[in-house]
């Protein structure tokens, strides 16, 4: 469902990435998994378009990224991105913000976003907060906010990029249980994350991605119990 080949992506003289092949199948969990810098993120945003690549190709349900007449509104209804920042806005309340990019985006209409506004809402487990607004809540019920809020565009693969870096260690599992029940549900999902925990438990693979590389990949268990190339093993001293 999502395609990379040797996808290269620099920043001026920077080369980022530096030939990335990957290949996420439909309702596969993927982690990605690596140091500061090795370009993880910029994985991310290179699929959804919010970085232009330099070569290679990403594909993505069929749509093909690097097609200069790529049509970014349709990649982006298919790709859903939750980063660590939620960026909910304030003065509109939970609902209003769930429902805000189909109504406006997709001219969809609203009594059908409203149902499946609070059918998400009762999905992440915060249907009583629906009339609050952001700043009532706490950082991880704003995250849990951000997620519903990108499922209610109906995407075929959401992508998480540190979804819970800034939280509370108790919130963080609140929204690390609304990550499972997403996949649990068949999404396809690419999470960027630091709970190596969590990416054992729910991934069918992990990426180690180190300078621009991505340096090992594996089933977790293989991938945790028996790394195979010295960086990886290096950095799981380091985490675990
Ligand atoms: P972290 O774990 O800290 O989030 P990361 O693996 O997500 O790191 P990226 O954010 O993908 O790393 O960054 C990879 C490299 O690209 C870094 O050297 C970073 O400084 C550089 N970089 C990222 N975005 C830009 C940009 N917009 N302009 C210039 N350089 C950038
Ligand atoms: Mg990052």
């Amino acid at each position: 469902q999502v395609i990379l080949k040797d996808v290269r992506k620099s920043y001026g003289q920077l080369e980022v990435l530096k030939g990335i092949s990957m290949s996420v199948n439909r309702s596969e969990i993927v982690s990605i998994i690596g140091p500061s810098g090795s370009g993880k993120s910029t994985i991310l945003r290179c699929i959804n378009a919010l970085a232009p690549v330099n070569a290679g190709s990403i594909n993505v349900a069929g749509i093909e990224v690097n097609d200069p007449k790529l049509d970014e509104r349709a990649l982006r209804r298919r790709v859903g991105m939750v980063f660590q920042s939620y960026n909910l806005f304030p003065h509109r309340t939970v609902l209003q913000n769930i429902m805000m990019a189909p109504l406006q985006v997709l001219k969809q209409n609203r009594a059908d976003v409203e149902q499946r506004a609070r059918a998400l809402l009762a999905k992440v487990r915060l249907s009583e907060k629906e009339n609050a607004y952001p700043g009532e809540l706490s950082g991880g019920q704003q995250q849990r906010v951000a997620i519903a809020r990108s499922l209610c565009m109906n995407p075929e693969v959401m992508m998480f990029d540190e979804v819970t870096a800034a939280l509370d260690p108790e919130t963080v599992k609140e929204v690390l249980t609304t990550i499972r029940d997403v996949a649990a549900e068949g999404m396809t999902c690419i999470l960027v994350t630091h709970e190596m925990r969590f990416a054992r438990e729910i991934s069918d693979t992990v990426y180690f991605t180190d300078q621009g590389r991505i340096v090992e990949s594996n089933n977790p268990k293989d991938f945790f119990e028996n790394p195979q190339d010295d960086r990886t093993k290096a950095f799981l001293d380091k985490v675990l």
